[in-house]
């Protein structure tokens, strides 16, 4: 009897840990069920709101406004395929080349900002580089582009803020270039639109990606073009390239991953807001800067070297470029000097709205008007 009384004692306990494990695992699971999950996009404005609003002041809530609102884009033209239609078409909708605009707009401007410099001064602007855009406040949206006869696309669409990079680049005719972050590819095919690229190398990291940049070469350049073994293609850690590249190249776009703030504010999927890629994106500016840095060792002295963002970051801009002079100079003895490029914000300050008093570097700021950027972009040159 007593050992019945025991046996069902027992079971009973039995019984009540299990209800109590289940009660537990139920409560937990349910706890799970319910946590508060914030979309990413959410995150990232919520971060944004914080850091930005530090930076920007009273500019913050503006930009926000236009980060929100629909990007605008700009028309790459393809010098490779017949042009004559696409351009006339285009400009026949209203749309005009920002970079080859008539400057005399911008020459009394720069006359009242008493800012003129000796002409040998001026950085030249590349002409073969076009980029059709809608007026100020037209929000109209570019039709995709079309195959002429020979079935090359005649135009890229894409924010044409981030072709300002490149021609602050400036390369000159018979020049190499080496693009360390290129895919999926705007910028390496407005680099060779100028025809006067003697050799480019397209790199980034990401095999997906890279093949993303062959099919756009391939959509946008004649086949003999490929062939002619001036543009070679890797996927390759950039960081690699510093050494085994050192000293080659006449001029380097370091294009860097960022936080890419206006599609983490729009956009879910593949967005560093997310949970599980919050050490990738606290890592960032280290990977930027490392890659600065490969970029400044893979120049030649006295070529340059253009680094960009599309973010608004301070943290990925300016620290960053400030890091990687130091880092150059410890590391390497490789003395890199920044180059003013206030003759942009005065020669495209009827198209884009670009920030004030940044320490280095110049950054277009996102703006209802003119909804393009953010871009960032600092040119150096290797002095020794
Ligand atoms: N320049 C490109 C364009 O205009 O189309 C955009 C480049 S995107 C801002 C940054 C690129 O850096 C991504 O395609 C990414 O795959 C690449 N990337 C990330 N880490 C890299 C690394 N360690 N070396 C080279 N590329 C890297």
């Amino acid at each position: 009897m007593a050992a019945h009384i025991c046996t069902r004692f027992c079971i009973n306990k039995f019984r009540e840990s299990i209800t109590f494990i289940q009660r537990r695992h139920r409560v937990k699971a349910k706890w799970a069920a319910t946590r508060p999950k914030f979309p990413a996009t959410d995150l990232a404005l919520q971060n944004f709101d914080t850091t930005y609003n530090m930076q920007l002041g009273d500019l913050w809530p503006s930009v926000r406004v236009a980060m929100l609102s629909e990007q605008k884009y700009g028309a790459l033209i393809n010098n490779f395929s017949s042009t004559t239609n696409v351009i006339s078409g285009l400009e026949a909708q209203g749309c005009r080349d920002f970079i080859n605009v008539d400057c005399s707009r911008n020459e009394a401007h720069q006359h009242s900002q008493d800012i003129l410099k000796p002409a040998d001064l001026q950085p030249s602007i590349n002409p073969d580089i076009k980029c059709l855009v809608f007026p100020q406040g037209d929000i109209s949206r570019f039709k995709p582009a079309r195959p002429d006869s020979s079935g090359l696309l005649g135009y890229y669409l894409l924010d044409a803020a981030s072709v300002l990079p490149v021609l602050a680049l400036d390369v000159q005719p018979g020049q190499t270039v080496l693009d360390l972050c290129a895919a999926p590819g705007g910028k390496t095919l407005a680099l060779l639109q100028t025809h006067t690229v003697n050799f480019l190398w397209a790199n980034d990291l990401s095999g997906s990606r890279t093949a993303r940049l062959r099919r756009t070469l391939k959509s946008y350049l004649p086949k003999e073009f490929l062939e002619e073994d001036k543009i070679h293609v890797t996927s390759i850690d950039g960081r690699k390239l510093g050494l085994t590249e050192e000293k080659s190249f006449d001029r380097v776009l370091v294009d860097v991953p960022c936080t890419t703030d206006r599609h983490s504010v729009m956009v879910e999927e593949n967005n560093l807001f997310k949970g599980s890629r919050t050490k990738e994106r606290q890592q960032l500016p280290l990977l930027q800067t490392q890659l600065l840095v490969a970029g400044i060792q893979a120049t030649r002295k006295g070529g340059d070297i253009v680094y960009s963002t599309c973010s608004l970051s301070q943290l990925q801009n300016e620290c960053v470029v400030q890091q990687a002079i130091s880092l150059a100079l410890e590391d390497l003895g490789i003395t890199v000097q920044v180059q003013d490029l206030g003759w942009f914000t005065q020669r495209f300050f009827d198209s884009f709205h670009f920030a004030s008093h940044l320490n280095v570097g110049e950054l277009v700021l996102p703006h209802l008007c003119a909804n393009f950027g953010p871009i960032y972009m600092c040119k150096l040159r290797r002095m020794s």
